[in-house]
């Protein structure tokens, strides 16, 4: 079993110079050496100068006697059996020519060398796969390099990072007994440097699923931005929404540090400043986030969510036009306060930790299309735009009242349940609480004759205010 672990370093300052040095160094290779795989990818895929050439000399060559490789220009593509090199076997073999020439990464451990060789090659497959191109870095998206396995040595109070030596640590965790130290690697962040351990004991199997027959309970949430999570058993979780929190304070401190001077060495303080604000709250975010996981998986065996299309939610709105050209308003402003919100919320990392966390523990997690979850009534089936009013659900059909969110999160149930094959009745906890009538049957079809009854004014919409449970 693979679990990681993240600790805080604290390096001299001799050390935190040294490893900012390698960082920058890395990133130069790690450009160059894309661009290099960027000029052989792309002479195969479209030949520039005939199918035959090579970029740097320009000149045809015959295929008989020379070969075009199609992974790198850089290094020998061959091995000394007389096989062919990989893209990143052959880039890495370059790596001695790039020592002689540049005898400054000569500082760099050579097994560091090669994992950031690694990446790019990683990237590159990631790309064969269709998960977009490999990019260039610049200095902020590039702040990692990593150990191979049995290079890093970890005492409690300090670990061996080869050629830059011990360095002390906050050792917050322990290490499990009988997991040994996998790949290792050293990042810098806006408040110091931090090392991730992957760990592995092969001792300890991954955890098979809990079996359908012990189940006892199945929840199911539907996501918002008022309430982060309604849970399908009638509790909420707040959204304590922490960029909002944080906005004016970042707001103020960026109009300061613009006004400071280019290059000064206070500028940089400042920026140094709102970077940590940014940190902050990635950090309570992320801290909020693995509670909820950790409470909702205490919770029930199987959990429910809806797949929400999230990149399509944050899409800026098309610019809208008039026969004459003219720009109308298309509501963007509006939209953009909802986007923050949105990406302020983050369901989908909040998803992924609940997801890790239920996997962890051999818990079921479903993901459901969330089509019509709150226009439809759970307890009849049926399906109308005016059944839902902001937070109060009226179905027009059976009369059935309650807070529209939470009628979301029992459809969500049903049609979770239903994936599964399960019904209410093998589920008795649920039962209680979320009783549908012939789920099966009336889920799909709408019932035929829906007697509109338009009660709506006479239910007083302070019922329907909610207090939060969590958080
Ligand atoms: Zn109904």
């Amino acid at each position: 079993m693979f679990i990681a672990y993240r600790y805080k370093l604290n390096p001299s300052q001799n050390q935190a110079e040294k490893m900012n040095n390698w960082l920058s160094m890395l990133r130069a290779n790690y450009n160059f050496n894309l661009r290099d795989r960027i000029e052989a990818f792309e002479q195969v895929s479209k030949p520039l100068l005939g199918n035959y050439s090579r970029l740097e000399h320009k000149g045809e060559c015959c295929p008989l006697t020379c070969s075009v490789s199609k992974n790198a220009t850089l290094g020998s593509p061959w091995k000394n059996n007389g096989k062919k090199r990989n893209a990143y076997e052959q880039q890495s073999s370059n790596l001695l020519i790039l020592k002689k020439e540049r005898p400054w990464y000569r500082n760099i451990h050579s097994t560091v060398l090669q994992q950031n060789l690694k990446r790019l090659h990683k990237a590159f497959d990631n790309f064969f796969e269709g998960r977009g191109y490999p990019k260039f870095k610049n200095r902020s998206k590039f702040r990692s390099f990593s150990y191979p396995p049995g290079q890093v040595k970890i005492t409690e109070k300090a670990v061996y990072l080869p050629s830059i030596g011990w360095c002390r640590y906050f050792n917050s965790r322990v290490i499990p007994q009988g997991f040994k130290v996998k790949t290792v690697t050293v990042r810098h962040k806006a408040d110091g440097w931090y090392i991730s351990l992957r760990l592995e004991d092969k001792s300890v199997p991954n955890i098979p699923k809990i079996e359908m027959s012990s189940v006892r309970n199945a929840i199911a949430g539907d996501l918002g931005l008022n309430k982060l999570i309604s849970l399908s058993d009638g509790e909420i979780i707040a959204n304590p929404k922490f960029f909002r929190q944080a906005e004016r304070r970042k707001e103020i401190r960026t109009k300061r540090a613009s006004r400071k001077r280019k290059g000064s060495k206070n500028r940089a303080k400042a920026y140094q400043y709102l970077a940590k604000i940014d940190n902050k709250v990635l950090n309570q975010r992320q801290d909020y986030h693995w509670k909820i996981a950790q409470a909702l998986c205490k919770k029930a065996e199987i959990l429910i969510f809806e797949n929400l299309n999230i990149k399509g939610l944050l899409k800026k709105c098309q610019p809208k036009q008039d026969e004459e050209g003219r720009y109308l308003k298309n509501g963007r402003n509006a939209k953009r306060a909802l986007s923050r919100l949105i990406a302020d919320a983050a369901w989908g990392e909040l998803k992924l930790k609940i997801k890790s966390v239920a996997e962890k523990l051999g818990l079921y997690f479903v993901e459901v299309d969330p089509k019509n979850s709150s226009r439809q009534c759970h307890k009849c089936g049926y399906i109308d735009k005016e059944n839902r009013k902001k937070e109060r659900f009226f179905c027009l059909n059976c009369n059935h009242l309650e807070d529209s969110d939470i009628q979301a999160s029992k459809n969500i149930l049903l049609r979770g349940l239903k994936q599964l094959g399960l019904d209410l009745n093998q589920l008795p906890s649920v039962r209680r609480k979320v009783t549908a009538l012939e789920i099966s049957s009336t889920l799909v079809d709408e019932p035929s004759n829906p007697s509109k009854v338009k009660q709506l004014e006479l239910f007083d919409s302070s019922l329907w205010s909610v207090s939060p449970v969590i958080g």
